[in-house]
């Protein structure tokens, strides 16, 4: 195979014009690409053709230490810019994103798979997030109360942490890390990110967006690499407080270790979605939704509907719905703009997934569609969509998180066993209910134990100017990413207590401090 360098000047996204090469995909530290030297590498793919495309570095700790000590100094200059200058910067970041929109998706199509047109709305919903952070000098506005007592005024203001990190899963690899370092760098704090290694050039090419909207040197920095490299951010005394999103283990892992030393952590976790569809729900738009929902992005969504808890006669004419759509769903290479759904990240992932089918089937599910059978030829990482019937609880393909594209099908008697169900599960990211009736919809919003719900909606991402995550095993911390929740995670509060008396008046007094 041909290691071939990008020229100087190249950019991240002109890889892809070296047909068989395979690209190396270095760091980015202090405004610039910086070679690894640790001689460790991962291969990247793509999935669509199960051809290596790159090679990313995997930093050392002395790297990662590189990365935060350029932060650390863009620190001291970089929180004192002006909330004005940051929201220009914010604006112009904006723009470019916007202008590069498909240059991005490109790049997420080629290491991911997932088809163009998701690829170009994942940018788009982490767009908004940039655009929520374009109003960071009305976000960190603080309170002021005048007069708390007698010539004492009493004030709150947020301010920075100071060298914040970002360690983000292969599913969203350029809008999780949105989530992210956009309100943070916004709240005026310097950022390291630590992509997934599995689809790491969109972090580049963001990088390199980044310098040309101003921002300063040092403020965003891209450090490639594994286990390795996240001990390292875990274990660094200058680095205040994580991100994290990704599965439920290293979730916990990353929370247990960060809040040891002492640093501030928000952990997303892995999912297990469930949509409940009523009897009396439209069976041909909840279909319409379950489909969508189970098999966008091949299933490789944390938003993912996973489960479908069919009540009472409900069942059988939603699952002929759903099953009369899948024959219609095209699945191919995410370039070719008639595929709807890409292939699986790795050939070792789409393997796992394929074993649910297994497992399912000898556990007693009912295989009604295999994806094994369906999917398209070649060495790409394919699977074709797959429906699993009569799912139980016992089932590994309930109990796992699959990440895949195969839907279950629950079969319940009433509203109260399909809630007990998704209450009872250790997940708690997303959930969905589909009825005509407000009332069961609101007490179901009421009820259920799950931090982001849909009514009649099968995929509830909250917009950016609320926030983002899920309860139980789907969330370690207090605090949700992005909207007001990600603003307050990056800012630490400080309350000022003032007064301007008449050095005159002054005096000893070693009471209590009174406010009447
Ligand atoms: P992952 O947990 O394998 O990896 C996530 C990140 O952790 C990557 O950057 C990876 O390099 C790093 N990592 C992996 N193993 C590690 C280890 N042993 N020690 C330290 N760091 C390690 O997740 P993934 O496979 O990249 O992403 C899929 C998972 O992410 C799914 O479980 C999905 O549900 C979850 N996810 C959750 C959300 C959410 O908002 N809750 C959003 C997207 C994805």
């Amino acid at each position: 195979m041909t290691e071939l360098a990008p020229a100087p000047g190249e950019r991240a996204t002109d890889t892809d014009t070296h047909a068989n090469a395979v690209a190396p995909i270095h760091h980015w530290i202090g405004g610039a690409t910086v070679a690894g030297t640790s001689g460790r590498t991962s291969p990247v793919y793509n999935p669509s053709t199960g051809r290596q495309s790159g090679a990313v570095d995997l930093a050392s700790v002395e790297e990662v230490d590189r990365a935060v000590q350029a932060a650390k100094h863009a620190f001291v200059s970089w929180r004192t810019v002006s909330l004005a200058r940051r929201a220009e910067t914010f604006f112009r970041i904006r723009e470019l994103v916007h202008q590069n929109k498909e240059a991005i998706a490109k790049l997420l199509v080629a290491e991911h798979g997932k088809v163009l047109s998701d690829a170009m709305g994942e940018v788009t919903r982490g767009l908004e997030v940039i655009e929520f952070a374009c109003g960071i000098p009305t976000l960190l506005k603080g309170e002021f109360s005048e007069q708390a007592s007698t010539g004492v005024d009493v004030y709150s203001i947020r301010q920075p942490l100071g060298v914040v990190a970002g360690i983000t899963p292969f599913n969203f690899p350029a809008m999780v890390p949105m989530w992210m370092w956009a309100p943070a760098i916004a709240c005026g704090n310097t950022f390291v990110l630590k992509p997934s290694e599995k689809d790491p050039s969109a972090s580049m090419f963001t990088a390199e967006l980044l310098k040309e909207a101003g921002v300063p040197d040092g403020v965003f920095n891209v450090v490639q690499g594994d286990k390795v490299a996240v001990d390292a951010l875990l274990e660094h005394p200058d680095v205040a407080a994580l991100s994290f999103v990704g599965s439920t283990p290293i979730a916990r892992y990353i929370y247990e270790t960060g809040t040891k030393q002492g640093k501030r952590v928000q952990a997303l976790g892995g999912a297990k979605n469930h949509m409940i569809v009523l009897p009396d729900a439209d069976i041909a738009m909840a279909a319409d939704a379950a489909v969508s929902a189970a098999y966008g992005s091949a299933g490789e969504r944390c938003m993912a509907v996973s489960v479908v808890v069919a009540v009472g006669d409900a069942a059988d004419p939603l699952v002929s719905a759903i099953q009369e759509r899948l024959p219609k769903i095209t699945v191919g290479d995410g370039m070719d703009p008639a595929s709807e759904m890409g292939p699986l990240v790795t050939q070792a992932h789409r393997d796992k997934v394929a074993g649910y089918l297994e497992s399912g089937a000898a556990q007693g599910a009912k295989l009604l569609a295999d994806g094994r059978e369906s999917a398209p030829e070649g060495d790409g990482f394919f699977l074709g969509v797959s429906l699993l019937d009569d799912v139980t609880t016992e089932m590994d393909c309930y109990r796992d998180e699959i990440f895949g594209p195969v839907l279950g099908v629950m079969r319940v008697g009433t509203y109260d066993e399909a809630l007990k169900l998704i209450n009872d599960n250790p997940y708690g990211n997303g959930t969905a209910i589909f009825t005509r009736d407000g009332g069961v919809a609101r007490q179901f919003q009421f009820d259920v134990n799950v931090g982001m719900v849909g009514i009649n909606v099968p995929v509830p991402v909250p917009v950016a100017y609320y926030s983002f995550g899920g309860w139980k095993a789907s969330l370690f911390g207090d605090s949700h990413v992005y909207g007001p929740e990600g603003i307050h995670f990056y800012t630490r509060g400080k309350v000022v207590t003032s007064r301007w008396p008449d050095p005159a008046t002054s005096k000893v007094d070693l009471g209590f401090p009174q406010t009447r």
